[in-house]
């Protein structure tokens, strides 16, 4: 099955511009285009992966990834103390809209729920 670049694909490849404040071989990192709250980080794989339901063993690296980069973003931005919310969207009921996988860091403020 031939794989269907995304907009946030073409982030990582610099092809779009976007705020990136981190990127390796696994995974990148940059400010959401429409923040929900005072920060909102998108930190997204690499690879293009549509969905969590896609998800094999082999990704559990790159998945693991997600999470230590959290927690580095979150300390840089000074918020890892007060707290933080970390979300992972799957299809329609959750609200996906871009189908790459992604997980929103959002803090900074008090989170109410979004
Ligand atoms: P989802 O609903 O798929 O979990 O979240 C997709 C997120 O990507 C949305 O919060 C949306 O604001 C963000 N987004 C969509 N297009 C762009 C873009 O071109 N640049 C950036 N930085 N964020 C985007």
């Amino acid at each position: 099955m031939k794989i269907k670049e995304t907009i946030f694909s073409k982030i990582i490849k610099h092809e779009i511009k976007a705020d990136i404040i981190y990127q390796d071989k696994l995974v990148t990192a940059f400010h959401n285009i429409n923040p929900k709250a005072k920060y909102h980080i998108l930190i997204v794989t690499n690879k293009i992966i549509p969905t969590v339901n896609c998800v094999t063993n082999s990704d559990e690296l790159m998945l693991g990834r997600l999470f230590t980069v959290a927690a580095k973003i979150s300390k840089e931005l000074g918020i890892s103390k007060n707290g933080y919310r970390l979300i992972v969207n799957c299809n329609a009921d959750a609200g996906q809209e871009i189908f790459h996988i992604h997980m929103h860091l959002l803090g900074g403020n008090l989170l109410k729920d979004i």
